[in-house]
């Protein structure tokens, strides 16, 4: 066999792969269309101008819609989505909140930002978290549970709700990455007390940058609107359910969506069953072409059915060989990387010494303290050191596929 590119041999491709913006790349003559009229009207604030078109407000209504969820609220960023979310059902200065042990930082950012501690739990070889874990977690300073579908997975959200429930903590849903996957027939998204959504760059459907967070209950939607809009909630009175209730008095930020967001958000929602569709299909592709490959296991699929397909997920059987694969994957042209560097949240530097804009604050809040080291979560430093994944985009060729499947036969061959 040919060497390693990695080691002077010729690379699989003489050009990569092309990076998966799943949503992203599908940007096209619609959402041009679309800004460009939100911009004849030269009205870009979703809430007045000369001739607002509501695109925003058109957004909400289709995506919780499609979500089965009575209030939807867009937003800047994912980031926000999930701290308005936390702020909605009441997370604050004093509370613990349960997040998985691995999660883009943002997770456990948000968690700070509403001025409460993240507690790691445990993740398993889905590389999402292990409901029994919410029982050896819960104390009485514990507030919530976020749950991360990570990258495409969906969580076991039944029984992440049901011992939730028993400990009387929130359930906010994190599906920034997992748009469009579903757990036993429902949608990620459609569980929790609340849940955010992105539309990042690197998300399944995208504005850029932006964001969705959605509830079924009239209170926690109040708070999260004024949190979202210095403490106004201008649309009240569309509510019927909320319009005779007295004011939520609170101060608020400015987290909201503008128009050529709602406008892209709106074209990009109505993209989103085929983008999972096609993603899907490449990745059943690659895996079954993978499924011999000697000592490599994959991620399980906690619904199968409800996979969003945007990552395929390997566990190799050391650190060491995870590590090559990376580097010899990236050198034939299609790299397969570690989720997050291949450690846990808390293992990032200024993670791990709690370190904030404000110093230890929300840290030093707690009476017990909270600490995070190496070795905190055994179980989820093993497994996220040893993974390796690759994503899809609807954009990937034929030959692009058989170009990831070569590869990773390549280097399975020098590697395992
Ligand atoms: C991307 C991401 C976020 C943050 O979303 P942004 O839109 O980038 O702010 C939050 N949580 C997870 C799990 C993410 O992957």
């Amino acid at each position: 066999m040919e060497k390693l590119a990695i080691d002077g041999g010729a690379p699989v491709r003489a050009t990569p792969i092309q990076v998966a913006y799943p949503g992203g790349r599908q940007i096209g003559a619609e959402e041009i269309a679309a800004v460009t009229e939100v911009l004849s009207y030269k009205s870009p604030f979703r809430y007045y101008g000369p001739e607002p078109q509501y695109t925003v407000q058109k957004f909400e209504r289709a995506f919780a819609e499609k979500f089965g969820r009575k209030y939807a609220l867009g937003t800047t960023s994912g980031t926000a989505a999930l701290l308005i979310a936390l702020k909605g059902v009441g997370v604050g200065p004093g509370d613990k909140v349960i997040v998985p042990a691995l999660s883009f930082v943002a997770t456990a950012g948000a968690v700070v930002a509403a001025g409460a501690v993240p507690v790691f739990a445990e993740i398993d070889d889905s590389l999402s978290l292990v409901p029994s874990e919410i029982d050896r977690l819960a104390d009485a300073h514990t507030k919530a549970v976020v749950a991360v579908p990570l990258h495409g997975n969906p969580c076991r959200m039944e029984e992440i709700m049901q011992r939730a429930r028993a400990h009387g903590l929130k359930v906010v849903e994190d599906v920034a990455q997992s748009c469009g996957s579903k757990y036993h027939g429902k949608y990620s998204g459609s569980y929790g007390d609340a849940a955010a959504f992105s539309m990042q760059l690197n998300k399944i459907i995208s504005t850029g940058d932006g964001g969705v967070v959605v509830t079924d209950d009239p209170v926690v939607f109040e708070r999260m609107a004024r949190f979202h809009d210095q403490g106004s909630f201008r649309e009240k009175d569309k509510y019927p359910e909320l319009a005779g209730q007295p004011d939520i008095q609170m101060f608020g930020q400015n987290l909201r969506m503008n128009e050529m967001s709602g406008a892209v958000a709106c074209i990009q929602l109505q993209r989103l069953d085929g983008i999972v569709a096609s993603m899907r299909e490449k990745k059943a592709y690659v895996k079954a072409a993978l499924s011999d490959l000697p000592g490599v296991q994959f991620r399980t699929i906690n619904d199968p059915d409800g996979d969003a397909g945007c990552t395929l997920c390997m566990f190799l059987p050391t650190r060491e060989q995870a590590a090559r694969w990376g580097e010899a994957t990236a050198a034939e042209g299609a790299g397969w990387w570690f989720a997050y560097g291949g450690v846990p949240t808390y293992m990032i530097p200024f993670v791990r010494d709690q370190l904030t804009a404000d110093g230890h604050y929300p840290f030093c809040l707690l009476d017990e303290p909270v600490r995070y080291y190496e070795g905190l979560c055994p179980q989820s430093e093993d497994v996220c050191c040893r993974n390796v994944e690759i994503n899809f985009d609807p954009t990937y060729t034929q030959a692009d596929l058989d170009d990831i499947i070569a590869i990773a036969k390549k280097v399975a061959h020098y590697v395992l």
